[in-house]
């Protein structure tokens, strides 16, 4: 889903991110694990938002990071700043491994706001989760 202001904003203020993050995790898919996550991502001045969607076969689950992130690039949308994580559970929901990755492909430098179900906010970089991507060498 993409909402688009009538301008485009240069800013977001963490609240309306997390309150699409928190929109978007309405509509996860999530039988198996009962973990619901949504995320909202804001880049080139656009809000897009993603929600895991698992599957039988497990490892054919999609994080809502990365579902928010191919949202964007669908786009055309790679300047990724800030993105919002939202879960119900009490740890926060910080992205796994591959999330990062994927994200440091557009952005090294993008916050990262973590929120638990108890409305807990934990704030930090893609860089400080993940320091030393794999970068690609001819
Ligand atoms: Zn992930």
């Amino acid at each position: 889903m993409v909402i688009e202001w009538e301008k485009m904003h240069t800013i977001i203020s963490d609240r309306e991110l997390i309150q699409s993050a928190r929109k978007a995790r309405e509509r996860a898919y999530a039988p198996y694990s009962d973990s619901k996550i949504g995320a909202a991502l804001f880049s080139s001045g656009k809000l897009y938002t993603g929600f895991n969607i698992e599957n039988a076969s497990y490892s054919l689950s999609i994080c809502a990071e990365r579902v928010a992130a191919i949202n964007a690039l669908l786009d055309n949308s790679k300047d990724f700043q800030k993105i919002a994580i939202v879960s119900g559970d009490e740890k926060f929901p910080y992205p796994c491994g591959a999330c990062c990755q994927f994200l440091s492909e557009f952005s090294r430098d993008m916050e990262v706001i973590l929120v638990n179900g108890k409305g807990n906010l934990e704030k930090t970089t893609l860089k400080e989760l993940i320091p030393k991507p794999f970068i690609f060498s001819e």
